[in-house]
C-alpha cells in the first residue's frame, strides 16, 4: 500500500508524539499511552488536519479557489479547514448547524468560531436538524454561478479521501511501536462522523496488525455508528485497492457515553477533562475527546482492559473549550491565602 500515490499537502506536524500517561495509568490501574493528535499543528491541532492533508490536495488538484464545509457551531473540523484554506490561499465558507440550542455568548462566538473568523473564513448559521448537505450544495452552486471553483468537503472531512489521513496514522503508530519494540493491545478514541475510525481500521487491517480499535461514540446509536464506520472503511479500502480487508466485526463502537446528545457535555466527560488536565496536563474538549476519555476511564475502572497496554488517540478539540466555559464550575479555584 503506497499512500504517496495520492495527492497530499504535507502541513501536519507528524509523527505526533506517543507518550506514557504516568499518573492516569496509576490512578486507573491500567497502562495507558496517548497518541497526541491534538498536536498536529494546524491552528491548535486535532484529527481533521490529517484528513485535510489529502482533501486539500484534491481541492488544489481540481483547481479550486475556495472550499466549503459544514458542522456544528463549535466544529473543530471547520476551524482546521479555515486554517488550511488560509495557508493555501483559498477562500473558505463554513455552514454551521445549531445542534445544541445554546444561547451562550462564548458558545456562539468564542472558541472555534473566533478562530474560523480569524483565519478569514465566512460562516452562516442554520437551525438544528436542517438538511446541511443539501444546503451546502445550494451554497456551492451559488458561488459557482459567481465564477468560483468550489471544492466541497463533507462534514468532518469523512469520505474515502479524508480517511486516508487515518490510514496514514495507523501506519505511523505501528511504525512508532515497532521501532521501539513496544507491544500494544488496543486503540481507543472518540468517533463521530466516522472518518477517523474508518481510516484506522482500514490501515490496521491492511497491515494485518491485529490491534483491536474501540470507537467511543459521540452522537449516533451503536448500530448506526458502526454501520457508518464500516461503510466508509469499505469505500476507503476500495480506494486503496485492497477491497475486502475490513470485516464487519473489525468495527466496534461503544455509544454508552454520548449522554443526552451531540455537543452536550456529560458529567463523566467533565470528570475526564479534569482528570486529564490535573493528572497529565493535557486538555480535552467536552464534545468529543472528553466523551472518548470518559469511556476509556469507565471501562478501565470496570476492568475491561485487564493486563492490556492501551493507546488512547487524542483527537484534539482544545479550541472548543473556550466556547464551553459555562460547563465548568471553578469557583473553588479562587482562594485567598
Ligand atoms: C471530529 C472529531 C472527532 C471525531 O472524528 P470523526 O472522524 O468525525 O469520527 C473526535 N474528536 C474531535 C476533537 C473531533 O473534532
Amino acid at each position: 500500500m503506497h499512500l504517496s500515490r495520492f495527492p497530499r499537502v504535507h502541513l501536519a506536524h507528524l509523527p505526533t508524539p506517543l507518550e506514557h500517561m504516568n499518573r492516569l495509568s496509576r490512578e486507573l490501574g491500567t497502562e495507558i499511552w496517548i497518541k497526541r493528535d491534538d498536536c498536529t499543528g494546524m491552528s491548535t491541532g486535532g484529527n481533521k488536519t490529517r484528513k485535510l492533508e489529502f482533501l486539500m490536495a484534491e481541492a488544489i488538484e481540481q483547481g479550486a479557489d475556495m472550499v466549503m464545509t459544514q458542522g456544528a457551531t463549535q466544529t473543530n473540523h471547520g476551524r482546521q479547514t479555515a486554517a488550511y484554506a488560509a495557508k493555501l490561499g483559498l477562500g473558505c465558507h463554513i455552514l454551521l448547524e445549531d445542534r445544541t440550542g445554546y444561547q451562550d455568548g462564548n458558545y456562539n462566538t468564542n472558541g472555534n468560531v473566533l478562530l474560523d473568523h480569524l483565519h478569514g473564513a465566512t460562516t452562516e448559521k442554520f437551525p438544528g436538524g436542517h438538511d446541511m448537505a443539501g444546503e451546502m450544495e445550494r451554497a456551492a452552486e451559488k458561488k459557482r454561478a459567481e465564477g468560483h471553483k468550489v471544492y466541497v468537503i463533507p462534514g468532518g472531512g469523512s469520505n474515502p479521501t479524508g480517511a486516508l489521513g487515518y490510514v496514514n496514522c495507523a501506519f505511523e503508530l505501528l511504525n512508532q511501536v515497532n521501532s521501539s519494540g513496544m507491544k500494544i493491545d488496543r486503540l481507543v478514541h472518540a468517533t463521530g462522523s466516522s472518518g477517523t475510525q474508518a481510516g484506522l481500521v482500514t490501515g490496521m487491517c491492511a497491515m494485518n496488525a491485529q490491534i483491536p480499535i474501540l470507537g467511543i461514540g459521540t452522537r449516533a446509536p451503536q448500530p448506526k455508528q458502526e454501520q457508518m464506520v464500516y461503510d466508509l472503511a469499505c469505500r476507503t479500502a476500495d480506494k486503496l485497492g485492497c477491497a475486502g480487508v475490513v470485516k464487519r466485526e473489525d468495527v466496534i463502537a461503544n455509544t454508552d457515553y454520548v449522554g443526552e446528545g451531540y455537543g452536550l457535555p456529560t458529567d463523566s466527560g467533565i470528570e475526564a477533562i479534569r482528570m486529564f488536565a490535573e493528572l497529565e496536563g493535557i486538555l480535552l474538549d467536552p464534545c468529543y475527546s472528553a466523551k472518548g476519555a470518559a469511556g476509556l476511564i469507565d471501562l478501565a475502572r470496570k476492568g475491561a482492559f485487564k493486563g492490556e497496554r492501551i493507546v488512547f488517540l487524542h483527537t484534539g478539540g482544545v479550541a472548543a473549550l473556550a466556547g464551553y466555559d459555562f460547563a465548568f464550575d471553578n469557583t473553588d479555584r479562587w482562594v485567598h491565602l
